[in-house]
């Protein structure tokens, strides 16, 4: 595929969506409240190493649910895909990212580690001593998947951590049920900060990539996962990476996806190109209303669909 073609199709996408003025910013988290609606970046990173971005690519937003593929990256490789299956679970869950009725009705098994249930558990699975080796690791991750610039932001995770009532609720509930694998405090607090981290759209075009290239990150050239591991976390991703919006993704777009409260969206088109958008105001399910147009635009126009 021509760099050219992508260009053109990647501006087409953005000029036609830039401006739509739909969705509100996640506001139970107040740091993504304040920030900008009118931002809007859309980046790829193809598997060859290049990058074609346009809007505001610089600007760092909080990669939030996105955060999620990364730990169930390093859980997968600490307990096997079998692990992951019999602990968290395979299965979309019909239900909000933060829902405490999909819980009551699986018996308290999460069933997907792209959700907030599953992805504290996840996050309770990865093999640490204690909490800043847990932490550590599922940071190195993402800088793997990323670069290594990747850092938490204070301020984020500040507010993050004074708000999250909710998920530490689910963290006890997941614990009495012995679906938790350390100290629920410990793992709702790395959770929390494994959001908390800043990216950009082009962070997260390098992130979808490297799931694109098997595994390899395509700028770094470094190894991040086994590549047997990729098509179930792309599965994963199909399944449950838009949460009750999952099905209209693969049914409209055709790609494995997953997006975050941040305004984040990324998008894998295996054995080519990572795309990936930024655009804070978001629908009732929690994904950014502008990437899910410029996304599907994208892919439409360049014929881009796991299912063809
Ligand atoms: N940190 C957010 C939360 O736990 C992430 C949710 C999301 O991006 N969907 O609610």
């Amino acid at each position: 595929m021509k760099k050219e073609e992508i260009r053109l199709v990647l501006k087409e996408s953005y000029e036609k969506y830039k401006g739509l003025k739909e969705g509100v910013n996640a506001s139970y988290i107040p740091y993504l409240e304040k920030i900008n609606p009118e931002l809007c970046a859309i980046s790829v990173v193809t598997v060859d190493g290049e990058t074609i971005s346009m809007g505001d690519d610089k600007f760092k937003f909080a990669i939030e649910s996105i955060s999620k593929v990364c730990t169930l990256a390093l859980a997968m490789q600490d307990i096997g895909i079998n692990g992951i299956r019999k602990k968290i679970g395979d299965s979309p869950t019909g239900l909000p990212f933060n829902s405490v009725i999909a819980l009551e009705l699986h018996k308290d098994k999460p069933l997907s580690p792209l959700v907030n249930a599953g992805a504290m558990a996840t996050t309770s699975i990865i093999k640490a001593a204690d909490k800043e080796t847990r932490w550590k690791r599922i940071l190195e991750m993402q800088r793997g998947f990323m670069n290594a610039q990747i850092e938490l932001s204070e301020e984020l995770n500040a507010s993050e951590q004074n708000t999250n009532c909710h998920n530490k609720s689910i963290a006890w509930l997941l614990y009495s049920a012995h679906h938790m694998y350390c100290d629920p405090v410990e793992a709702c607090e790395v959770y929390t900060r494994q959001c908390s981290t800043l990216v950009t759209s082009i962070d997260l075009a390098t992130m979808a990539a490297t799931l694109a290239n098997k595994g390899i990150n395509p700028l770094t050239k470094k190894r991040v996962i086994d590549g047997r591991n990729v098509p179930h976390i792309l599965a994963e991703m199909t399944m449950e990476g838009l949460y009750d919006e999952s099905g209209d993704f693969a049914y409209l777009v055709g790609l494995p996806g997953k997006s975050g409260v941040g305004g984040g969206l990324l998008a894998v088109v295996p054995g080519k190109l990572g795309i990936a958008t930024f655009s804070p105001p978001l629908n009732v399910a929690g994904n950014s209303v502008r990437g899910l147009k410029m996304i599907r635009n994208f892919a439409n126009k360049l014929r881009f669909n796991i299912f063809c």
